[in-house]
């Protein structure tokens, strides 16, 4: 499979994020929220480059299928063991394609009134969008190409690279 992005590539990426999230959030505690599987690697390891006190919770989700694509509609497979009222919440995600399933999970959480609220992706693909939704902090912009590897999968496969390939590439 073709390499895109090389482990080393991406743990430099992600420092520098770490680094603009920790000077945007200096004095206050960011709550990590990651979203499993997929976010998985990224949120552990940009926690660990964010030097501020920070705490964290987990979300699983699933979409309905293929019936429900549209709408984007997800089931919440786990929820997060905390709430979120009043606190400075980052929403860690993996990948934004079309972007359905972040614009629904975003709802979920806004309606549970933290104070603020934004969202670190690992990729995105805006040329696959159907719904604007921001993203405040992104670490590589990526053409449409399905990738795996650093969490990402294809049948449940593949989280385990630590690059991230393009699938048949
Ligand atoms: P969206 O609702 O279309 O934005 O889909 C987002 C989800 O689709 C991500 O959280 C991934 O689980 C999955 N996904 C989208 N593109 C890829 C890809 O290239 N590789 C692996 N999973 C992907």
């Amino acid at each position: 499979m073709k390499m895109l992005l090389s482990r080393d590539v991406i743990a430099a990426r992600v420092q520098e994020m770490g680094r603009q999230i920790a000077a945007d959030y200096q004095g206050r505690e960011p709550h990590l929220v990651g979203v499993l599987k997929g976010a998985c690697p990224f949120v552990t390891d940009l926690a660990r480059s964010i030097e501020l006190p920070l705490t964290m919770d987990f979300i699983a989700l699933s979409s309905y299928g293929a019936a429900t694509k549209s709408s984007g509609e997800v089931k919440l497979v786990k929820d997060l063991d905390q709430g979120l009222e009043g606190r400075d919440l980052l929403v860690v995600e993996d990948i934004v394609d079309t972007g359905l399933t972040l614009n629904y999970l975003l709802n979920v959480l806004r309606a549970r009134g933290p104070r603020t609220l934004k969202v670190a992706a690992l990729l995105s693909k805006p040329s696959r969008r159907l719904v604007q939704v921001g993203v405040d902090y992104i670490g590589f912009t990526i053409e449409d190409l399905f990738v795996v590897g650093y969490g990402l999968d294809y049948n449940e496969k593949y989280r385990n690279l630590a690059d991230i390939v393009v699938y048949g590439g």
